[in-house]
């Protein structure tokens, strides 16, 4: 048999690698921005059309690069930070590996312009598909701009494969706000189409959470440091009230360099325990400095992997260090706990406004069966009769309304709509019906009302929507963007008033009329996790899994206090349901205690 083995032509195989490292427009970001960190530059400014897919430019003012080496950082293994084998024991800078440029230049049509402090003029270097076009010397301004044109513009499977335009720029946000998280003294600057969507000035790690996630952050932080022989550590972790039910805000750095790194993360998790609500994930973005030698980055080319020795130490480093962090907060929350910390590098800010008290999860007045007294007496049903005739004819698990004429004939001699009702530990409706007690989970029964109601909306003409106080914007991570995104036709149904307000932001002008107002982004916050949840435990349809969040959000909790008229009123729509007598979760509604139960337990003698 003949040899069929052969070499790879270089451009196959750049093509090949280059899969590996720009899997997508935010990887090419991402490289792009670790080198100009690498030049020493202290202005970064990214400009993308088009989700990427047309341009991708990332503007510095670092170090530059001369002719000669304006030309050679298009090969591959082309680096100037390190020169041997053991250097990579010694990673500092970012990029170390010398195959981002070849891998960029293999698959897009790439423009670097560059130029040195000590140079008159720089040079432009044109290179499509690694092949160099033109190479001119330019009147330039110091630094560096390196323009990735058309990507995959040679691997129509690739360029294909790439998502919505809309999807792709949030990838590249995500990578631009955590490279933006780790270097808070250097400006950032991000435009998409000609539109500015972030500009960040240089200032220390906790003013740029605030920029980069919202002004709510500035109530939800706690600092946290530590230093040992090993390791030094600071940062920022939410306190446990503001935890969200989603990932995505979870930031971890060593060295500079962000890591997903699920061993640590179990460690913040480990600390915060019992303080976080079910299924809830704490804010954190932390910096682990820690001697390079004692690291191995190099593990895939992507760099978001990371290996240690000692490992097992830095996880208790860690988790004390949170432990400590939240003890602090928890002793005396209302203690300003964000004064300097001395680290120069990170600047914290001090706080000048003074700490508010936290922010309420939901209105404590809501309250959808309240009837203004002097309506009161007209609104009490006074079918009630009628009420417990459809009731009767509802399937229910517990035989509700169990012949038993004699007594009900007592019952309706002394029947007093008004007095038949009443609350139990702020949580059970007790009312008496024909064959004997009636308890209602009230929770379990409005969630239910609610579940209809929204179902019928959103098959129907919608919710009425009420306008909020003010225009509010909401800031989603990407994931919960996406699904926003998809959902948005139902969600206006459902009475949100609501419309995107650049990436990954929207803003809220009106809320479904029954929700009472307040906290409009937390409510949205929340039927979205609800939504994952359904979707990912229950593999629900989108309306009723939407129908479902919004009910269980907005249901009253048990622990409310309902008067007579009220809890009537709900009475009187709970067997109005469809199916009264379970949640849309599966819980029970109501039980019944017949009178023969009750007339049985008296009879016999206790043993
Ligand atoms: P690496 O960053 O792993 O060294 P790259 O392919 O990303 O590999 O870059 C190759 C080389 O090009 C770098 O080592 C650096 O010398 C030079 N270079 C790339 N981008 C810049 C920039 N923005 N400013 C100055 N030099 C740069
Ligand atoms: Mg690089």
């Amino acid at each position: 048999m003949a040899d069929i083995i052969q070499l790879l032509p270089d451009f196959v195989a750049n093509q090949i690698a280059a899969g590996e490292v720009v899997q997508r427009p935010a990887s090419a970001v991402k490289e792009l921005i670790e080198n100009a960190l690498d030049a020493g530059s202290n202005s970064i400014i990214v400009v993308i059309k088009e989700g990427g897919k047309t341009l991708i430019q990332v503007i510095d003012k670092g170090n530059g690069m001369s002719e000669t080496d304006a030309i050679k950082c298009f090969d591959r293994h082309a680096t100037s930070k390190i020169k041997a084998a053991e250097d990579l024991f010694k990673i500092r800078s970012m990029g170390f590996r010398g195959e981002a440029l070849a891998s960029i230049a293999a698959v897009s049509q790439v423009c670097l312009k560059t130029c040195q402090s000590d140079q008159e003029l720089g040079t432009e270097v044109l290179i499509e598909g690694s092949d160099i076009k033109s190479v001119e010397l330019i009147a330039s301004p110091v630094g560096t701009s390196i323009a990735v044109k058309n990507l995959f513009f040679n691997i129509p499977a690739r360029r294909n494969f790439l998502k919505s335009n809309q999807v792709e720029l949030r990838h590249i946000m995500e990578e631009f706000q955590r490279q933006a998280l780790s270097h808070a003294g250097i400006f950032f600057s991000l435009s998409h189409n000609d539109t500015e969507l972030l500009h960040l000035p240089k200032t220390g790690l906790k003013q740029r959470i605030i920029h980069l996630f919202g002004n709510s952050y500035s109530e939800r932080l706690l600092p946290v440091e530590e230093e040992t022989g090993l390791m030094k550590l600071q940062g920022f972790i939410g306190t446990p009230d503001s935890a969200k039910k989603t990932r995505g805000e979870q930031y971890f750095f060593i060295n500079g360099r962000y890591i997903r790194e699920p061993y640590f993360h179990h460690a913040v998790m480990n600390a915060y325990q019992e303080l976080l609500p079910a299924d809830s994930i704490p804010f954190y973005a932390l910096f682990l400095e820690i001697d390079p030698a004692k690291i191995d980055i190099n593990i895939h080319p992507s760099k978001t992997e990371v290996k240690f020795e000692d490992e097992k130490v830095l996880y208790a480093i860690l988790r004390a260090a949170i432990k400590r962090a939240l003890g602090q907060h928890i002793l005396s929350p209302s203690l300003d706990f964000t004064m300097e910390t001395g680290y120069a590098e990170v600047g914290y800010q001090k706080r000048t406004e003074p700490v508010r008290p936290p922010v309420i999860q939901f209105n404590p007045e809501y309250n959808p069966f309240k009837i203004p007294t002097d309506q009161r007496k007209a609104s009490i049903p006074s079918n009630w009769q009628e009420l417990y005739k459809i009731a009767e004819q509802q399937p229910t698990p517990a035989k509700l309304f169990e012949e038993d004429k004699e007594l009900s004939v007592t019952f309706q001699q002394s029947a007093e709509p008004e007095k038949k009702t009443f609350q139990l530990n702020q949580r059970f409706i007790i009312s008496s019906i024909k064959s004997g007690l009636l308890v209602i989970d009230q929770e379990n029964a409005h969630e239910r009302i609610l579940y209809e109601e929204y179902l019928e909306a959103l098959s129907g003409h919608g919710f009425p929507s009420q306008q909020t106080l003010f225009p509010q914007t909401v800031h989603f991570n990407t994931p919960d963007a996406d699904l926003l995104e998809e959902l948005l036709p139902e969600i206006r149904k459902l009475g949100f008033d609501i419309r995107p307000f650049g990436p990954s932001t929207y803003i809220i002008e009106g809320v479904p009329g029954d929700l009472g107002l307040g906290n409009e982004p937390q409510i949205l916050e929340k039927i979205l996790e609800s939504y994952k949840d359904n979707f990912s435990t229950l593999k629900l349809e989108k309306r009723d899994n939407l129908a479902r969040s919004l009910a269980r959000r907005n249901s009253i909790k048990n622990g409310k206090k309902l008067e007579s008229a009220e809890m009537n009123l709900l009475i009187d729509k709970l067997f109005a349901c469809s199916s009264p007598s379970v949640s849309p979760g599966g819980k029970t509604i109501f039980i019944t205690l017949s009178i023969n139960e009750l007339i049985k337990r008296f009879e016999n003698p206790m043993r």
